[in-house]
């Protein structure tokens, strides 16, 4: 710092006697310059200036240093006076200094509703005061496909503050992240999706089962697993081998057969705008994958391969098999070759095989998730958009539409 630099602004406003202004009514060309034309007589100095305008009404708060020594009765006249003169309120509030500083402890709550309803936003906001938080501000990120809000918390840690909120979201069916506010937030970032019934509305097995006449045997494996009877290997290799002597013609059939989840495209397009890198892990097959790496332009992709001969599929997957311990390998490796620290990872998933990867990430997402990992994992998306997760990361749906115009 230079010795001719100023002092901290707060600092040196601490104790100087402070106005704060008020402007509401209808918004409109004019009224912004309109105030701060009148404040300039006084030569006033600004210390922070918020507007809001919702539904076409505006709050436009001032805080502005005192005028002259018995200049204020003056000042308070002509701003009243300007005010009806223009239809608008006016209430001025004499005091001393700045806003009182956010306290300790700093976190983004995002809330999205479908829709979000006032019983749920007052149970979000009971709980985040009775966690010791402060609500300093709230604005909107979203109305579509979902209402998202964010708060902006302060006063409370943001572990103890998303464990609170996650109980609180559960019995009010809305979806709630909590983050820790930061610089962090904005940083380069990797996110990692599983594949099936997350970037896909479908399980690529059951596709492939449905070529191969034995959907109900591929079911009952399925659920064999899902009771613990099985693990993920071993119900990878009963599935596969199901599927031997099966055309590799088909395999361009399940790939046309895939449909994606909505948001899909939105989410990987913004993301990849925004200097992120996506990729996918799948316990599923390369054979599907691969496709959708090329297609949706994805940076990092890894699954199981199924094993091919003389134009069949063997019944076997060859290579190391991609499985819940597999799928949090690969997100470090991921990060590690795009040079993202863990933290700064984003983990989206749906099954118990996801839950050491959504752990492992910076943040990890439970995307419309099986019961068991919803309750384990500590951010839940429960709406069946996967474009909601930008509004997760502070993206708001007016900068993705704006990017989306901008590129025509
Ligand atoms: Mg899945």
């Amino acid at each position: 710092m230079s010795p001719s630099q100023p002092p901290n602004a707060t600092e040196a406003a601490a104790d100087v006697p402070t106005l704060l202004v008020k402007i509401f009514g209808r918004d409109r060309p004019g009224i912004t310059a309109g105030l701060f034309d009148t404040l300039a007589a006084y030569s006033l100095d600004v210390v922070d200036i918020e507007q809001v305008v919702t539904r076409g009404r505006m709050v436009l708060c001032a805080l502005v240093t005192q005028p002259a020594a018995g200049l204020e009765g003056d000042l308070r006249a002509t701003v009243h006076g300007w005010a009806e003169s223009m239809k608008m309120e006016a209430e001025i509030i004499s005091g001393t200094g700045d806003n009182r500083p956010r306290g300790v402890g700093r976190s983004h709550v995002t809330v999205l509703g479908h829709p979000l309803t006032s019983r749920s936003t007052a149970g979000i906001a009971a709980r985040i005061t009775a966690s010791g938080g402060n609500i300093d501000r709230i604005f909107r990120l979203a109305k579509y496909p979902v209402t998202a809000v964010e708060f902006a918390v302060s006063g409370t840690e943001t572990e103890a503050l998303r464990t609170a909120l996650a109980v609180e979201a559960a019995a009010l069916g809305v979806d709630v992240a909590v983050v820790a506010a930061g610089l962090h937030r904005r940083a380069q970032r990797l996110v990692v999706m599983d594949v099936d019934s997350t970037l896909i509305q479908d399980e690529v097995i059951e596709l492939f089962a449905a070529h191969a006449g034995c959907e109900d045997k591929v079911a009952e494996v399925t659920e064999a697993a899902m009771r613990g009877e099985l693990d993920f290997e071993q119900s990878l290799h009963a599935r596969v081998a199901l599927l031997a002597g099966l055309d590799v013609s088909v395999v361009e059939k399940v790939r046309s057969e895939v449909r994606l989840t909505p948001g899909a495209r939105t989410l990987i397009r913004t993301l990849k705008r925004l200097g992120y890198q996506v990729g996918v892990v799948s316990g599923g097959f390369t054979q599907v994958t691969d496709d959708l790496r090329d297609r949706l332009g994805l940076d990092f992709a890894q699954a199981n391969t199924l094993e091919v001969r003389d134009g069949k599929l063997t019944g076997r997957v060859v290579g190391e098999v991609v499985d819940r311990a597999g799928k949090a390998r690969l997100l470090r490796r991921f990060a590690a070759e795009a040079g993202v620290p863990l933290a700064q990872t984003v983990a989206i998933g749906d099954g118990a095989n996801d839950l050491d990867m959504l752990n492992a990430a910076g943040l990890g997402v439970a995307f419309n998730a099986k019961p068991v990992v919803r309750e384990a994992a500590y951010t839940a998306v429960n709406v069946p958009f996967l474009d909601t997760v930008l509004y997760l990361l502070g993206i708001t749906r007016e900068e993705v539409e704006t990017a989306d115009a901008d590129e025509g």
